[in-house]
């Protein structure tokens, strides 16, 4: 029988050799690999500038922190998404405002988005849902009319456009993950690209204590001064040379990844139980993170022995996300919300099945998930 994890990143000989040569140099912080890692992510997305930090969750917060966007605030968020996108604006104090996603796309619902904006309002974070742009021109509009700053999380969009220009560079800043399930990996790890040169430089001080000068910047050893308030949001040395070596596979990592998708889909389109979740930004190019496919509502209550069945059959799955991020027992308890004011996001949190079409799978191993949901969906039918 196959076996096909959900993910599973690709780390060969490259990424060894980089990470020792790291350990022998002894500079595992403020080095080269760093400034390399940062030079080829801007020249990869096409981003003015890029900072590399400890993971998306931080260059997120570095994004709230930075424009002192914090008590008696409010900031729009995607009720569909990760935890971390609303944790950011959580930890800087001000308030989430969740947003309900639309269907087929799973993005933020640009009409509820204009109709959140209050004047306390300082911005809105968008997500790009499982690689699929959102309507960024909508909501660069939005953002203009009412002067608020827009924080893209692109923690699984890296590679993808609208209108050939990288998500990310759209609102003020995108935050992407490195984390290891991601299209590419330094087992932790963030960056921010942005078109702001003060946003870079302030990023540049405020990921590291808000000291001026670092080590081999300093006339006296151990001497500096510190000019800003800051965190540690440091990425090391071993992480940025990973992240070297990554992105040198990245255009063939979303080659492939491109390539299953469009293989798994043709597959999917046959099944008449599911819809597959897609994209509707007009022009956009999504990084094809995954499929999702929604459980019509006669089945959706057998998710959990289709997802077994699947286990059974060898093929990993995972769910995009367990619950909309308001009705997560913190959030829901803390602002008195219920998952019920966004039935969207509800029905894409209990009714979906997340499939893999990274680069560790074959392209037997695509059709092989296809005829494990088609099996496994006669079997719950027939149950
Ligand atoms: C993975 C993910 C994050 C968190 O990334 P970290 O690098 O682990 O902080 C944030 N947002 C989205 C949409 C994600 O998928």
């Amino acid at each position: 029988m196959r076996s096909i994890p959900f993910g599973k990143p690709i780390l060969g000989k490259p990424e060894h050799e980089a990470v020792a040569a790291v350990l022998d140099s002894g500079m595992l912080v403020h080095g080269e690999q760093i400034k390399r890692f940062e030079a080829d992510l801007a020249s990869f997305t096409g981003a003015p500038y890029a900072v590399g930090v400890a993971s998306c969750t931080a260059a997120l917060h570095l994004a709230y922190f930075h424009y002192r966007i914090g008590a008696g605030a409010e900031v729009i968020v995607p009720a569909m998404t990760h935890t971390a996108t609303a944790h950011a604006v959580e930890l800087s104090g001000a308030k989430p405002i969740f947003v309900d996603a639309t269907l087929p796309s799973g993005n933020i619902d640009v009409d509820a988005v204009r109709a959140a904006v209050t004047p306390a309002t300082k911005a809105i974070s968008v997500v790009h849902y499982l690689g699929a742009p959102a309507d960024m021109k909508a909501l660069v509009e939005i953002a203009r009319q009412h002067d608020l700053k827009l924080i893209e999380d692109c923690a699984r969009a890296i590679g993808a456009y609208i209108d050939d220009v990288h998500v990310g560079l759209w609102g003020d800043l995108g935050c992407f993950s490195f984390y290891p399930v991601k299209h590419m990996t330094t087992a932790e790890g963030g960056a921010a690209i942005t078109r702001h040169e003060s946003l870079s430089a302030g990023f540049h001080l405020e990921r590291a204590f808000g000291v001026d000068r670092h080590v081999g910047e300093r006339a006296i050893p151990g001497v500096y001064d510190v000019v800003a308030l800051g965190f540690n949001y440091r990425m090391s040395e071993i992480e940025a040379a990973l992240g070297v070596q990554q992105l040198k596979r990245l255009p063939g990592f979303l080659e492939t990844r491109a390539k299953h998708h469009a293989r798994m889909w043709a597959g999917l389109k046959d099944i008449d139980e599911v819809q597959v979740l897609e994209g509707t930004t007009p022009n956009a190019r999504s990084s094809h993170y995954c499929h999702s496919v929604l459980l019509d509502d006669r089945l959706a209550g057998k998710r959990p022995e289709i997802i077994a069945a699947m286990k059974a059959q060898g093929v990993g799955t995972s769910v995009y996300y367990p619950h909309p991020v308001p009705g997560m027992r913190y959030y829901r308890d803390k602002y008195a919300l219920s998952e019920d004011q966004f039935p969207n996001a509800k029905r894409i949190a209990n009714q979906t099945i997340a499939l893999p079409v990274g680069p560790h799978l074959d392209e037997e191993d695509v059709d092989y998930v296809v005829a494990a949901l088609k099996q496994a969906i006669i079997q719950e039918k027939s149950s």
